[in-house]
């Protein structure tokens, strides 16, 4: 027990130490997610008043008037006269899409993604599936190949994944996530920022991920350069009694699905598990909920999903991208993949009366604020190293200036290897370089660019260099 309160003394000291003998050359903020240095852009704060409760309300009603979204249900003429199926789904979010570009003078390029599916476990024959997405072209011509995304999936299924005629309202699961990317779509049109957003809605998730699947592999083999993905799938907040209408829980994985073997070595000797891309952007989504004020707290969930779920952030994980899922905090499971019905008093099915537009809206709000944040800042710094080619306590990292002429300075944060945030941040100034009076066996340390006007890049985890 005593040597035990002695190491606590001893790693309480070390903890001291990091803020006292921060190096002076810079200022140095050490606050829990440094949420006191967060940027708050008034145009982006002005947008997000824009999200409108009653519109996402709207959109996922209309969703529900096609009675079953079904990725294997009807896409013919008729069912389209019918508004009926899938096909029909589809083909009113890319009119929503359009009118949108419309009402900002064309600035969208409304775009589908089309392929047939060959058989598979739930793909009984082959099927045509159909992303549709908008592209809001980044202005800034060195940083237009940046890209960031917001995803749900628009198609549905009930009881049975087979089923292609019975209801299957879908309107948590995934008609909230799916108004989620068109409310984001018609407010931040209206915006002009240096890099690209795609504003995305995808099919055969209920299938096996087919459509999300097919979009990340075509990204990745046209070297779109996608730095975030924000998936939203069920975040309707269910009005059950427990749920908690404060918070959404963002989902990420740790070991990342593309990791080489090499990778894994080096995680696993340096203690990097808990810093993948996706976790960088879960903590950046933790910042921008506390600079904006947006009514719904996210809750970084360290995990790729729930027990027995996926979603389409692991199609794009897989491609190496950075993925989150954002999720309602809790969800009731009689309101999800369930025929409509009410069986010994319960009622079952996702129907839009259980859903909570007020809080789809917050979600859309948070979203909004995090691809605008990320669409205003440079490139995340590039090459970045911490030399270990000497036993030393300082460390030294380098790295090459942010990509896209962006950057006006770089900042160090770092956070004990025990936290889950960063917690301290040291500004550096326009350098590719700097020496922290700092030990890296004690520490896990991150650079990120920021421009003039205080927008911040995505971190990026030092790798060792001898
Ligand atoms: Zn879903």
């Amino acid at each position: 027990m005593k040597s035990r309160l002695l190491q606590s003394a001893i790693l309480v000291g070390i903890t001291l130490g990091l803020v006292v003998n921060c190096p002076a050359q810079g200022k140095e903020t050490s606050a829990p997610g440094m949420s006191d240095k967060a940027v708050r852009d008034p145009k982006i704060a002005a947008a997000l008043q824009q999200v409108s409760a009653a519109r996402i309300q709207a959109n996922i009603e209309k969703m529900v008037s096609f009675r079953t979204r079904s990725t294997l249900s009807a896409q013919d003429p008729a069912s389209l006269a019918a508004g009926r199926g899938i096909g029909a789904a589809r083909e009113w979010i890319k009119a929503e899409f359009e009118r949108y570009s419309n009402d900002c003078g064309g600035c969208l390029e409304v775009k589908t993604d089309s392929f047939t599916e060959e058989p598979a476990d739930r793909i009984p024959k082959p099927t045509q599936i159909t992303n549709v997405y908008a592209v809001l072209k980044g202005t800034d011509a060195e940083n237009t190949k940046r890209i960031v995304l917001v995803t749900g999936h628009y198609d549905s299924r009930n009881s049975d994944t087979l089923d292609t005629t019975g209801d299957a309202p879908g309107a948590n699961d995934d008609g909230s996530g799916t108004a989620v990317s068109l409310e984001s779509t018609r407010v931040l049109s209206r915006l002009k920022f240096p890099a690209t957003i795609i504003f995305l809605a995808v099919a055969g998730e209920e299938q096996g991920l087919n459509g999300s699947h097919h979009f990340a592999k075509m990204a990745k083999e046209h070297g779109w350069q996608i730095e975030a993905v924000l998936n939203n799938d069920i975040v309707g907040g269910d009005k059950s009694a427990e749920q908690d209408h404060s918070v959404v829980r963002v989902f990420s994985e740790g070991l990342p699905a593309a990791a080489t073997e090499r990778d894994t070595s080096r995680i696993r000797g340096l203690g990097g598990e808990n810093d993948s891309g996706s976790r960088q952007l879960a903590r950046y989504i933790a910042d921008v909920g506390r600079a904006y004020d947006v009514g719904v707290k996210p809750m970084l969930v360290f995990r790729l999903d729930r027990y027995l779920r996926g979603g389409d952030h692991y199609s794009f994980n897989q491609q190496g991208f950075s993925a989150v899922r954002f999720t309602e905090f809790r969800e009731d499971f009689h309101h999800q993949h369930q025929n409509v019905r009410t069986e010994k008093g319960i009622e079952y099915g996702d129907l839009p009366k259980f859903v909570d537009f007020d809080y789809v809206a917050r979600v859309a709000r948070l979203n909004a604020a995090a691809l605008a944040s990320l669409a205003s800042a440079p490139a995340p710094p590039a090459d970045v190293h911490l030399l270990t080619k000497d036993l030393e306590n300082d460390s030294t990292l380098t790295w090459t200036a942010s990509p896209g002429g962006r950057a006006a300075e770089y900042e160090v944060l770092w956070r004990a290897t025990t936290s889950p945030e960063w917690e301290h941040v040291q500004k550096v100034g326009n350098a590719t370089h700097t020496t922290l009076k700092l030990s890296k066996d004690n520490v896990i340390f991150a650079v990120r660019a920021v421009d003039r006007e205080g927008h911040r890049s995505l971190p990026v985890v030092p790798v060792p260099e001898r």
